[in-house]
């Protein structure tokens, strides 16, 4: 069986206090031990998240660059990140990709450089609502997630997180339908390109206006091995949602 897993994206929100708060709520909280848990935190509150909150809380940092050091002024490597006691890094999430202009090849070639540094990956995907609606979602993802696949050797450090654009930050989740299919052609994608084994350890979760309301019917469908949760990550509600599958 494939763990569950919840992943945070806190994106640029939150200050000491409401982290020190957020980490207390989260540590008090009875959480379901069949589930990985991880939060996304801001660069510069990797090292505070990480000594807030308990172990068996991970906690991942959002990007990172492609490269070990050097000069790129205002990027981190996965060896900084490593440095703060952080396992996890978010890799190609909508908002690096349509805000910050980041290509497939880049993305690409900072999963190899994280993978390689011992880093896990969460490795995002998703179609925009005009390709949605052009019919080419498989298209798109399919395409998408040959560029990480490329650049992966060994699968268990990857999570594969499928955020359609025009659910994220929107209200409008995916229906349990909707996400089911495209992690299940994806799951197809894997087998046929990749293996038979990854295709069914890799865990595929799903993101896009995720809630506490919404959780259990997404997370009773046979493909969705968990979310990647924004807004409601940085709430109580976000305990509801690791929760989902008990
Ligand atoms: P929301 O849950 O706020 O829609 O964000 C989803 C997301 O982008 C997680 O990475």
């Amino acid at each position: 069986g494939r763990k569950f897993f919840v992943g945070g994206n806190w994106k640029m929100n939150g200050d000491k206090k409401s982290i020190e708060e957020l980490a207390n709520t989260l540590n008090n909280a009875k959480l379901n031990a069949d589930t990985d848990v991880v939060c996304g935190a801001p660069s510069i509150y990797l090292d505070y998240a990480r000594s807030k909150l308990n172990p068996n809380i991970d906690v991942a940092a959002q990007n990172c660059y492609k490269v070990a050091k050097g000069a790129f002024t205002g990027e981190i490597s996965p060896a900084m990140i490593k440095d703060c006691g952080v396992k996890w890094v978010i890799l190609g999430h909508s908002e690096r990709r349509h805000v910050f202009g980041e290509s497939d090849e880049l993305i690409g070639q900072k999963v190899a450089h994280a993978l390689e540094n011992g880093l896990g990956v969460i490795a995002c995907i998703g179609e925009k609502l005009d390709e949605r609606e052009a019919g080419i979602t498989e298209k798109v993802v399919f395409g998408q997630t040959k560029f990480i696949a490329d650049n992966v050797k060994d699968w268990s450090k990857v999570v594969l997180a499928y955020e359609p654009v025009w659910a994220i930050g929107t209200g409008k989740t995916a229906s349990p339908q909707q996400a089911q299919e495209v992690h299940d052609k994806l799951r197809q994608w894997m087998k046929a390109n990749v293996s038979e084994a990854v295709a069914n350890s890799v865990r595929i979760i799903y993101g896009g206006s995720v809630t506490g309301g919404t959780c259990k019917e997404l997370a009773s469908q046979k493909d969705v091995d968990g979310f990647l949760v924004g807004g409601a990550s940085l709430k109580a509600e976000f305990i509801d949602i690791i929760n989902a599958k008990a």
